[in-house]
């Protein structure tokens, strides 16, 4: 057993969280309350080969694992900018292209994926179906060669800065019983493909949508892979790295958190010359969450080696255990950390409650607490489903 980085992941890890603290959390904060993206951050990780580092090389990737993606994901949220379109478009797009595309999609999508200078968003969650993907109502019909696709979907991320949105869709003589999803590439200039934007209550350069499709048209090799029996391992194929990822984002959040009040309280007094962080109040509750994120931090690894080893039911279990203790791990940190701040944990200046609506969302999204429970139950514990 070895919990050690090899010596690339480790140059990797550090060059990423160097990059992040360049950025740091106070531009992360300003382009969110601008209503702006961290473009510039995301073109120079895609300059650095950062995006890329799970995409094979004859893409223009790194030719690494979901372990590089989950090191960059939890190096730039440690700086303070967890960004969320790293999850839906190199974790997910990337990876259902590259394990289920066609080679001309993969020649067509990756390398613009790989440099950063293209973004693929992910729509699947529906207003009616919520956390059910088997009441999916986005309909896919043929039209002579091409596909017509309709229906809604809701809370799609980073719509308005990405070229094209993997969809999910159901088609129409499966448009009753068991979900037999179809996988769409869709630019986001189709005809018929628009959205609004959702008021959230959450501090992002990166926001949700309502995404409406009317009769939208594409050519038949917008479906992902070569046949409509590519849909449902192409959907799960995206799964774990979707769950590692976040994670790993939310451990990196966590910690950052974590850094921020360590940092005031060891130098904060106001009880003589001892410092607050003296009082164990004080220091054990931080001290608690620290414990937390870093157990929640083995498990995103060993996650994310099965996953890399090609063990996908095992990398399944797991990183649905690293994404529920994350959750719960990243949104204790940030809380205590606020806490530990006194007043100065309000103030958008100490840079702890500006991420406190990430790490709620962290426990909601992309698979909330409840539904991992779910999972866990039935398929750890052999429990008969309720629902
Ligand atoms: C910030 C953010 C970004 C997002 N980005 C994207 C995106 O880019 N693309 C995308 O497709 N989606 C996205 N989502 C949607 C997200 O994946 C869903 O919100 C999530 O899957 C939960 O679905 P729901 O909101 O419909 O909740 P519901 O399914 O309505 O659930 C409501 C509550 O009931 C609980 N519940 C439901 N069923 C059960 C059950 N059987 N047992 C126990 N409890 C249950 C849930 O756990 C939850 O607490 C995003 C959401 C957020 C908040």
């Amino acid at each position: 057993m070895n919990f050690d980085l090899t010596p690339e992941q480790e140059q990797l890890r550090d060059a990423v969280r160097a990059l992040g603290r360049r950025y740091g959390h106070r531009y992360f904060v300003e382009k969110a309350k601008a209503g702006e993206h961290t473009t510039e951050l995301w073109h120079e990780a895609g300059r650095l080969g950062y995006l890329g580092v799970s995409i094979p090389t004859e893409y223009g990737g790194g030719g690494g694992g979901i372990t590089e993606l989950a090191l960059v994901c939890e190096e730039l949220a440690a700086a303070g900018c967890p960004l969320l379109l790293l999850v839906v478009s190199p974790a997910i797009a990337a990876t259902v292209i590259t394990r289920h595309g066609t080679d001309e999609q993969r020649k067509r999508y990756l390398p613009g994926l790989a440099d950063g200078s293209q973004k693929i968003v992910f729509a699947i969650t529906e207003p009616e179906a919520g956390s059910n993907f088997h009441r999916l109502g986005t309909v896919a019909r043929r039209d002579g060669d091409d596909w017509l696709l309709s229906g809604r979907k809701c809370y799609i991320s980073g719509v308005d800065e990405a070229g094209h949105v993997l969809v999910v869709a159901r088609t129409e003589d499966a448009a009753s019983g068991k979900l037999k999803p179809a996988l769409f590439v869709v630019p986001t200039d189709a005809p018929g493909l628009t959205w609004s934007k959702l008021d959230m209550e959450i501090l992002s350069p990166e926001n949700q949508f309502l995404l409406y499709l009317d009769d939208v048209r594409l050519p038949a090799d917008a479906l992902v892979g070569q046949s409509l029996d590519a849909g449902l391992p192409a959907l799960f194929s995206g799964l774990n790295p979707e769950r590692i990822t976040v994670a790993a984002m939310g451990a990196g959040t966590g910690r950052y958190a974590i850094e921020r009040a360590s940092e005031y309280t060891a130098s904060r007094k106001v009880w003589g010359g001892r410092s607050i962080g003296s009082h164990q109040g004080v220091s054990h509750p931080l001290a608690h969450a620290a414990v937390q994120v870093e157990l929640a931090r083995l498990m995103i690894y060993k996650a994310a080696s099965l996953y890399d080893a090609g063990r996908d039911l095992e990398a399944g279990v797991a990183g649905n255990m690293a994404k529920y203790a994350t959750g719960e791990a990243a949104a204790l940190a940030v809380d205590t950390a606020v806490q530990v701040h006194g007043g100065a944990g309000m103030t958008t200046e100490y840079g702890v409650a500006t991420l406190l609506g990430a790490v709620r969302a962290g426990r909601i999204a992309p698979v909330s607490r409840e539904m991992i429970l779910n999972f866990v139950a039935q398929h750890v514990l052999g429990q008969d489903k309720s629902y």
